[in-house]
Parts: C-alpha cells; structure tokens; sequence
C-alpha cells in the first residue's frame, strides 16, 4: 500500500539520512525501483512528473500500475508515489487519481500567490493524508519544460512557506536537473545552512541530484537535506546498456529482439544505479 512521503523523511531527517526519489518512465523503471527498494529494505518515493504521467497514459495508469506492482512484488518497504513538480491542477488531479504524496510548484508564481495556493494545496492534501512538498526559488535548469534561471532561495521565503503546514521543502541552492556543466560552481552550503536554521526541523529536498559529488551529498544531508531527487543518472545508464546490447547485436541473435530480453539490461543498469544512491543517502536498512 502507498503511504505519505511524511513520515519516512521525518524519520530521515532525524536520523540524518536522506531518502531517494527517483523518476520514474514505465514499467521497467517502476519495477526496478521497488524491487532494489524491497531488496535494501530501504523507503523510497517514485517521482512522476506530469509530462511523464501524461506519457504513461495518465495519473489512473500510474496508480493502478505501481499499486499492481506493490501486491505483485510483495513489496513490504515504505513507498510513496509523489507527483514531481507539480501545477496547481496537475497536483489536484494526481491526488484524485490516487498519488500518496504531491510537490505543488508554485516557484514560478510571484511570491504572495505561490503562499496562496501552497495553503489551498496543503488543506486539501492533508485532507486525504497526502504529504506535500512546495518549492522555493527555481531549481536551474530544465523542469519538464520550464527552464530555471538556478536562483538560491531566500531563506524567510523559505520560512514563511515551511510555516504553511507542508510537510517538506524544496529549495534552489545552485542545485540544477540534468547533467552539471563543466563550470558548474557547486551547492551554496552558506545558504542551505541558513535555511535549515530558519525552517525548523523541516525535511529539506534536494532536486537535481544526479552528478553531485558524493562530499557534497553527504554535507547537504547534515544541513538538514532529507529528499534527494535522482532522475538524470537512470536514464542515462539505461541508455548505455541498452545501446551496448544492441552494438554488441544481442538483438540478431537468437530471440535477443523479445522486449524482455532487449530491455533487461537497462533494468539491471537502473538497479545497479538505485542501489548505489541509497547507499549514499544512507536509506539502506531504515525502511
Ligand atoms: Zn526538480
């Protein structure tokens, strides 16, 4: 069964480890996630952003297919399935369809609206017991289609929105989504820690954590960062070892063509990628 994200990142947070959310595309990315989770006896929360709910053929799809999955793998480890970035209708609607956790993204509002509607969000949300994350500052680079400038946060932004009831909170410290660029000047741990100071016990959320070096990883979860967001790193290795069975003409031989066989070696190249995250996040035997 689903459960809210809020319980296993207060958890997290005090026991200064950080729970991986990882995106997720089908099937196979779903399957492999739960099923590294279940195998580290580690929470994990399935990140969906609406342009891949859409893709997957809606938010039902979604829910009925990881709820399938959660009583067909036996999967017994806290899972909660959270709507990544979400609008205000996207958020509503995926908390209908059956979501046990939603991120409203008000970031792009001006900052009296975005408070406005975190409120309305958090009231119906906790309603249904579904957790809440909001955001603060846009996170750089590229959120399903809407590009960041990467601002930092403001941590009394950051303090007005944690008093609004949500349950965790996102906010930019020179974090960005997709691959860092060479020139990339790391996270802003001055500011994370001014942030952590003016917003209490609130579990912090790490977006864009693919390709952040592990000490980085490692200071942001003892400043109070309990969420990271792994997206990036997956497709990428499922990339790789999916085009390597198929340079290697695994395909021609045999029935190396079946979807089972062609895709396997994406999925255990995600497996391999889940574990490594929630050995670094320290997830590992905390579900
Ligand atoms: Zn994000």
């Amino acid at each position: 069964m689903l459960v809210s994200a809020k319980e296993m990142l207060n958890k997290a947070r005090q026991g200064k480890y950080a729970v991986g959310q990882f995106n997720i595309n089908n099937l196979e990315w779903t399957k492999a996630i739960l099923l590294t989770a279940q195998e580290n006896n580690s929470p994990v929360i399935l990140g969906v952003s609406e342009g891949a709910a859409k893709y997957m053929g809606g938010f039902d799809t979604v829910v009925g297919m990881v709820n399938g999955l959660l009583k067909g793998l036996n999967t017994t480890v806290p899972v909660a399935l959270h709507i990544d970035h979400g609008s205000y209708d996207g958020a509503i609607k995926a908390m209908e369809a059956g979501f046990s956790s939603i991120m409203f993204d008000g970031s792009h509002y001006p900052f009296e609206e975005n408070i406005a509607k975190t409120k309305e969000i958090v009231e119906l949300a906790h309603s249904k017991g579904i957790s809440v994350e909001a955001e603060v500052g846009s996170i750089g680079g590229e959120e399903d289609g809407v590009v960041g400038a990467g601002e930092v946060a403001d941590p009394q932004e950051c303090k007005a929105i944690s008093e609004l009831g949500i349950d965790f909170l996102a906010a930019g410290i020179g974090n960005i989504h997709g691959k860092y660029p060479e020139n990339w000047t790391g996270l802003n741990f001055e500011v994370l820690g001014k942030i952590n100071e003016a917003t209490g016990d609130m579990p912090l959320v790490l977006h864009g954590g693919s390709g952040i070096p592990e000490e980085m990883i490692k200071e942001a979860i003892s400043l109070g960062v309990a969420k990271i967001n792994v997206n990036t790193e997956c497709q990428v290795v499922f990339a790789e070892a999916t085009r390597k069975y198929i340079e290697e003409g695994k395909d021609l031989q045999g029935k190396g063509f079946d979807p089972r066989k062609l895709l396997a070696p994406g999925v255990e190249a995600i497996q391999a990628c889940v574990k490594e995250k929630m050995e670094l996040f320290g997830s590992i035997n905390q579900a």
